[in-house]
């Protein structure tokens, strides 16, 4: 609830996901979705949740995240009539109790009980009134050493799986480095660098701001000294292992966190880079342009995938009358969407601006 993400512009991609679900896999779109990389127990899962301004992923100092989790939040209240969890292709929540459970039992159920790993995502959509309409990533951390039952190749098999997601042209990343490892050295922008290397689509983060060694601050990563990167870095401070064991709230970690940078004597120079409400903000400002740039793009392809679609109605012929009805019924819809695109492009909706 704490974030101020949300446009008008996101529900209907979401909504358009939707569609071409509906259509068959064949006029699959890649939708903007933030994906956190980064190297094992750098935080990535702690900014996702405090982005969220929820406590649901699985987190810990072990290796806790095995699969991609593809989070699709919806801004939506149950309706009266709805059950509370409700099996579909993909299970439904209408709140975040419950979640980190059904998150863990998956991991299990695909990737075993011991550390294994596993590229088959595990899809959640959460239905809720309070959340932005988004589809976060949260992957596996990169490791170097295989534990438990994981492979030889573990690394490699890691690598691949974050590739996976964040090559992809509509994916922005969030480049998670912990600020007591050696900054130069992150993981998670090396991997950033490899797949956007002008920096449009990656943002830096650096964790762990309150536990770096005495004496030694992140000053000029932040501020994009050392590793330069176009849109920048936000230092953050998430709650330590030690928070979640007498479970403080997400709540009490971002007043915590804004205490330590108001009060720090390097950071409060530099406010505007600092904590998970700059983050959000940061993020917000970064997606409704992203989101802009891809509307050209995505609207081709909607045109390209209507003119299919009224190929097939018209080929139905009088084979089906049901099938036809509802060829007929996701032309309209996809007519719709595909004018609210255009006119987002030609910039009449005033909505879209990254002011
Ligand atoms: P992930 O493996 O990258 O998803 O990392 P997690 O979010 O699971 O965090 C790993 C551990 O680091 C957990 O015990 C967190 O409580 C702790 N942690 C994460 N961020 C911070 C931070 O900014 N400060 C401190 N002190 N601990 C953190
Ligand atoms: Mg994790």
């Amino acid at each position: 609830a704490s974030v101020p993400l949300g446009n008008t512009v996101i529900p209907i991609v979401n909504k358009l996901h939707d569609i071409f679900a509906q259509l068959g896999s064949q006029y699959k779109i890649d939708l903007p979705q933030v994906a956190v990389v980064g190297s094992q127990s750098s935080g990535k899962s702690s900014v996702l949740e405090a982005l969220v301004g929820r406590d649901f992923l699985p987190r810990g100092s072990d290796i806790c995240t095995r699969r991609p989790l593809l989070l699709q939040l919806i801004r939506r209240s149950r309706k009266a009539d709805e059950p509370e969890e409700e099996w579909g292709e993909e299970k439904k929540f209408f709140d975040f109790s419950g979640i980190r459970r059904e998150i863990q039992a998956e991991t299990e159920r695909e990737a075993g009980g011991n550390k294994g790993v596993s590229d088959k995502p595990i899809s959640l959509k959460i239905y809720s009134p309070n959340v932005l309409d988004i589809t976060l990533v949260d992957l596996p951390g990169l490791t170097k050493v295989p534990v438990g039952d994981q492979p030889s190749d573990i690394e490699t098999r890691i690598r691949n799986m974050i590739m996976a997601f964040i090559k992809r042209e509509s994916c922005l990343i969030l480049a998670v480095t912990p600020a007591n490892a050696d900054l130069a050295n992150s993981d998670a922008l090396q991997m950033a660098q490899c797949v956007d290397p002008d920096g449009h689509r990656t943002i830096g983060v650096i964790t762990k701001l309150d536990i770096m060694d005495k004496g030694t601050d992140a000053c000029n990563f932040l501020l994009g000294k050392v590793v330069p990167l176009q849109l920048g870095y936000v230092g953050v401070v998430n709650r330590s292992q030690e928070d979640i064991q007498f479970n403080r709230s997400i709540k009490d970690g971002l007043v915590a966190e804004e205490k330590f940078f108001c009060t720090h004597s390097v950071y409060s120079d530099i406010a505007g880079r600092c904590g998970v409400p700059q983050l959000a903000k940061k993020l917000n400002q970064i997606l409704v342009h992203h989101i802009k740039t891809v509307l050209p793009g995505l609207k081709s392809r909607i045109s390209a995938a209507l003119v299919s679609v009224a190929k097939e109605y018209a080929s139905y012929g009088e084979v089906s009358e049901s099938k036809a009805g509802k060829g007929a019924l996701i032309l309209n819809v996809l007519s719709k969407y595909s004018e609210a695109f255009s006119s987002m492009i030609e910039g009449k909706n005033e909505e879209i601006s990254t002011s």
